[in-house]
């Protein structure tokens, strides 16, 4: 099965008053597994809120979404919540991180899971993910400390925990100078070429975009026909 499949997939958000609002007006969208795909067009367009459904922490409002043969409408909440811990990984643009703890301790969250405490293995792991992003030096620096392009490294190494199929990048280099931002292009790159791991890349940067295998374009809730651009 591809890695994803979206069918018709409809979204409104509901503004009170029985006041509906539509953002995704039937998307069809097929995922291969190890693509590494850009997602451009215009801010309202309904970006956010498709990489939102696609990363489960939304529902369509209709349509169906398929993650890896496995359809996910038809699951509660703990099942999509589930899939997605082992399925997908995050990054956003702003990175979310826990100011207060290291980066090592930041990337060791995911990990610890219902265990509540960090085994050997746990802390082995998040060393060598930190120092896959090239932070070794700076593991026991407190997130809040860190530059945001060190920030935003530290967000994809925790991205990376659980060894998703799919990372989900929204905007992640918004907010970085032009060599940060392309520090961390190079990662996804990397894990994307190295572990298959497939990417959907948020971006308004069109050079950026240029270098994705794919591109899709949101205009207005549509996704534009290939060819169209
Ligand atoms: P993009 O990521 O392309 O900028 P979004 O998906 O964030 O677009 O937004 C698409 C449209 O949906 C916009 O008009 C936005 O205002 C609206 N929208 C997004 N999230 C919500 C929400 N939680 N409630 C109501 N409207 C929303
Ligand atoms: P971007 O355009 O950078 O992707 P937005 O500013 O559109 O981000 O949205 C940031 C967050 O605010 C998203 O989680 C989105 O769902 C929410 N949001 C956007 N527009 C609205 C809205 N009109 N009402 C409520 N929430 C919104």
């Amino acid at each position: 099965a591809p890695l994803l499949v979206l069918r018709g997939v409809r979204k409104s958000y509901n503004l009170g008053q029985r006041n509906e609002c539509e953002v995704l007006h039937g998307i069809d969208l097929t995922l291969e597994r190890g693509a590494f795909c850009a997602v451009v067009g215009p801010s309202g367009s309904g970006k956010s809120t498709l990489l939102n459904i696609v990363g489960l922490l939304d529902r369509p409002t209709h349509g169906s979404l398929a993650l890896m043969g496995q359809e996910t409408t038809t699951l509660d909440d703990a099942g999509l919540t589930r899939l997605r811990g082992q399925r997908i990984g995050f990054v956003f643009q702003y990175h979310h991180l826990l100011g207060a703890f290291t980066a090592l301790e930041n990337v060791l969250m995911p990990l610890l899971g219902d265990a509540g405490f960090a085994t050997r293995a746990m802390t082995e792991h998040a060393a060598e993910l930190l120092d896959s992003v090239g932070l070794t030096p700076w593991r026991d620096q407190l997130a809040d400390q860190l530059s945001g392009g060190q920030q935003q490294r530290v967000a994809l190494a925790r991205a990376l925990a659980m060894s998703p199929a799919l990372l989900l990048a929204d905007e992640p280099t918004g907010n970085l100078d032009t060599v940060s931002a392309d520090a961390v292009f190079a990662l996804l790159r990397h894990v994307n070429k190295t572990q298959g791991t497939s990417v959907l890349f948020v971006t308004h940067n069109p050079e950026l975009a240029a270098r994705c295998d794919h591109t899709i374009e949101v205009v207005d809730g549509h996704l534009l026909p290939a060819g169209a651009r």
